[in-house]
């Protein structure tokens, strides 16, 4: 999916007023996207609401998540989860995190979350949830606030697009900022749904034949453009 002739740091702009303007992150919540150029270094606003978000906030990083330069502006604390999924994955060149309540209740429940409509089928039939304490032990703040921590979190995410946090939110990691964008917004909706589904009874999710036909689909460039504009009117 290509999104159009601006060069990066516009796109990545542009991805944190459509995130904003869709609810998926309001005051906390960040994307980032690799270097096309430098591969080993990724690109992540300083500790702004994305909403707000300009291009001279935008700062630049290493995998383990150190500012490049001397750039002292804050960065957001949970740069981690960024860096760490970069390292952890070649194919990766967007990310994003979240805490939408929509999906909270998955992340602290036994329910699984699994797509259930065609475009959330890249969340899986069953997104993990990392859970902090489960390495990290007891008595932490729950934040992705060191590059071990990052890591860990890659590891449970593994070869998916979604993982969830537990009692936090979410990261999703896609090949560009339009299919990271797409997972994003459709991920706290198909949550919804399914939460909605099941006060009525037996649900059925889609099935992992189909997720798999739907997996290999690039997305709709139209998603991008329809939520650009919407988020720059
Ligand atoms: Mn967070």
């Amino acid at each position: 999916m290509t999104t159009s002739g601006k060069d990066i740091l516009d796109e990545l702009v542009t991805a944190n007023h459509i995130l904003g303007n869709e609810g998926v992150v309001d005051v906390f919540g960040h994307v980032s996207v690799r270097d096309p150029q430098q591969p080993d270094r990724y690109f992540l606003s300083c500790s702004r609401s994305p909403e707000l978000v300009q291009r001279s906030d935008i700062m630049q990083f290493t995998l383990d998540s150190k500012p490049i330069g001397n750039d002292e502006r804050e960065a957001y604390i949970e740069r981690f989860i960024h860096g760490a999924i970069y390292e952890a994955r070649q194919d990766v060149n967007a990310v994003i995190h979240s805490h939408t309540d929509d999906v909270l209740p998955f992340t602290i429940s036994d329910r699984p979350l699994g797509a259930v409509m065609p475009p959330a089928a890249k969340i899986g039939s069953r997104v993990p949830v990392w859970d902090i304490d489960a390495h990290f032990g007891d008595g932490t703040d729950m934040l992705v606030r060191n590059h071990e921590f990052g890591t860990d979190l890659a590891k449970t995410l593994a070869d998916g697009s979604a993982v969830l946090m537990r009692g936090h939110g979410f990261a999703v990691a896609g090949s560009s900022l339009a299919e990271a964008v797409q997972i994003a917004v459709f991920l706290p909706r198909n949550a919804k749904i399914l939460w909605q589904a099941l006060q009525m009874g037996a649900v059925k999710c889609l099935s992992e034949a189909e997720v798999a036909v739907l997996r290999k689909g690039r997305g709709s460039p139209r998603a991008w453009e329809y939520w650009a504009q919407r988020a720059e009117r």
